[in-house]
């Protein structure tokens, strides 16, 4: 099963607090990178103002997210302030096949799942931090996409879904969203070049030996 997967790509899981910037950054680095690509949830959350059905997320309702459940078409979900979230699995599969990187916008339980999962040998994982707690709450509100009991719930949330910080392989505080935008895809650089990605090794190595043989016989 594993085998037929690129393990050249690279699947980023980022996770943070709601508020601590992660959705726009995601959303940015997708746009001006075409080989990465964003990992469209399903949830049923209803949809906010603005958002449409397969740009944010694919927007559905219990008894059909039951029956994906059923159906083994997530990666992993979870529930996340009283709505369902999952990550569709066919889609993730294709764009691994094809040797594409995909970001992830989920929660620790789902960066949990994802790290442990027979992906695992391609997950990077993300956990971006607010700058401080006041910032956290004034972007809650200042996004105007919650009301004031919604935006109360999630910075009691927030204290919760920080703990889990030292579970991720890159911490990235978001004091500056341009220069943690740079940080992320300088990670993804790096992890690039990992021995465990760079597939044509093994091959290249074999290469180099046989030039080492030809070299040996003819001196
Ligand atoms: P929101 O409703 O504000 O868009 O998202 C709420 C939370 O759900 C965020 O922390 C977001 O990262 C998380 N989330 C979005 N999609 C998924 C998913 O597929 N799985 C999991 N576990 N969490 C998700």
């Amino acid at each position: 099963m594993v085998n037929k997967f690129n393990f050249n790509s690279m699947l980023i899981v980022i996770s943070s607090p709601s508020g601590a910037g992660k959705t726009s950054l995601a959303k940015a680095i997708v746009k001006e990178n075409k080989n990465i690509y964003f990992s469209t949830s399903v949830t049923t959350r209803p949809p906010r103002d603005g958002e449409e059905n397969g740009r944010e997320y694919i927007f559905t309702n219990k008894n059909k997210f039951d029956e994906m459940i059923k159906n083994g078409e997530f990666i992993e979900y979870a529930e996340v302030f009283g709505n369902y979230y999952g990550t569709p699995k066919g889609k993730t599969e294709e764009f691994l096949i094809n040797g594409k990187d995909i970001i992830f916008d989920v929660d620790w339980q789902g960066g949990t799942k994802i790290r442990n999962s027979y992906l695992s040998p391609s997950v990077v994982s993300i956990f971006i931090l607010p700058p401080s707690i006041k910032t956290l709450q004034e972007r809650l509100l200042n996004r105007n996409k919650d009301d004031d009991k919604t935006v109360n719930l999630r910075m009691k949330e927030a204290r919760s879904e920080i703990s889990h910080w030292s579970e991720y392989d890159y911490i990235l505080v978001n004091d500056n969203f341009e220069k943690v935008k740079k940080n992320i895809i300088k990670i993804i650089e790096i992890e690039k070049i990992k021995r465990n990605r760079q597939n044509l090794l093994p091959d290249f190595i074999s290469k180099l030996n046989t030039e080492f043989d030809d070299f040996i016989s003819n001196t």
